[in-house]
């Protein structure tokens, strides 16, 4: 089968399109001819490298997923051959005190399809049954492949972890990335109003007309005093940081008393400044959130039938482009998802 591989850690250039065996299931797991996938900035930190991860060369990458079910291994009863299906990209024992609970993402086992094993970028890809959902009517092939691993961290970050309520105010950085565009359509659907940011005006203006309650260009404006000013001089409830060292502060800055920061993510770097007595005089919570269980994926791709909510999709590529598609990921110039036609 094709695939898109990467050949050693490093740069870019390093990812190329190659045939390679295609994997047979084994007991329990599923083949899924792959019709869709979908690009995650995780795609770039597994092709930089990251501290213990081992990976066998050439690695097939990718997360995300969609298509239809073409063979099924022994013991597979949920789903069967011709199946239209989307794909939950974590993986987990199914066997500890976490998985028992439904806590998927707190296993200690927990890995992501691309990350530690065989991905998405390719003809075909091999998962548990477990991992497959039925494909919604609603939800095109690109549709379902752009949504599973955003909204499935959305879904955990806002309503699980970070309990969010109608009426509440949220503060969104980093407008135009996969999770953050998640989380707005989620807060907005939700009945949030939210405050977003970004470096550029046309991402905000977008994010804007996307429903977005205010927008801050964070290179024109100081986002705190501008979200004081929002709130009468409250802060916001929630928080969602994904960026780290870069936003951690105005982040604790925005919050108001007794408010949330919700943190998937940081991709500037993971050690700010605290700024502890901030965090104790205003009894502010910090709250880490990882990607989702099973149930939460159900739960997300319900919610998106009933709000009719559609993931943003900034730009189409074929399987042949996936390096340029990456470069285009990399250059941040997007607004949503970046997804690969296949097959
Ligand atoms: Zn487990």
């Amino acid at each position: 089968m094709k695939a898109l591989v990467l050949k050693a850690h490093g740069e870019i250039d390093q990812v190329a399109l190659e045939e390679v065996e295609t994997p047979k299931p084994k007991r329990g797991e599923v083949l899924v001819n792959i019709k869709a996938a979908a690009l995650n900035h995780l795609d770039l930190w597994v092709v930089q490298g990251m501290p213990g991860l081992k990976l066998q060369f050439p690695h097939v990458l990718g997360a995300d997923g969609s298509g239809v079910v073409a063979q099924v291994g022994e013991g597979v009863t949920r789903v069967k051959r011709g199946d239209p299906v989307m794909i939950n990209p974590g993986l987990s024992c199914g066997t500890c005190e976490y998985c028992e609970m439904g806590e998927h993402s707190l296993c200690p086992k927990f890995s992501i399809l691309g990350e530690h094993v065989p991905g998405t970028f390719a003809e075909y890809v091999a998962v548990p049954e477990t991992n497959v959902l039925a494909l919604p009517k609603a939800s095109s092939y690109e549709e379902a492949a752009a949504s599973s691993l955003v909204f499935l961290t959305a879904w955990r970050m806002l309503v699980t972890r970070g309990r969010i309520k109608p009426s509440e105010t949220i503060l969104i950085h980093g407008i135009g990335g996969g999770v953050s565009v998640a989380c707005m359509q989620i807060a907005l659907a939700a009945g949030l109003r939210a405050i977003v940011t970004s470096s550029s005006t046309d991402k905000v203006e977008r994010a804007m007309g996307l429903g977005a309650h205010f927008g801050i260009n964070y290179k024109l404006k100081d986002v705190a005093k501008e979200v004081r000013e929002l709130t009468n001089g409250q802060g916001v409830d929630a928080v969602v940081d994904s960026v780290g060292e870069q936003t951690w502060g105005t982040s604790l800055k925005c919050l108001k008393r007794g408010g949330r920061l919700v943190t998937c993510g940081a991709t500037t770097g993971g050690n700010p400044p605290a700024d502890i007595n901030r965090i104790f005089w205003n009894q502010i919570s910090i709250i880490g959130s990882t990607m989702g269980s099973m149930s939460e994926f159900r739960e997300f791709v319900r919610f998106m039938g009933i709000k009719k909510i559609r993931p943003i999709i900034h730009r189409f590529y074929s399987l042949e482009e996936g390096t340029t598609a990456l470069e285009d990921l990399k250059n941040q110039r997007q607004f949503g998802k970046i997804v690969l036609n296949i097959g």
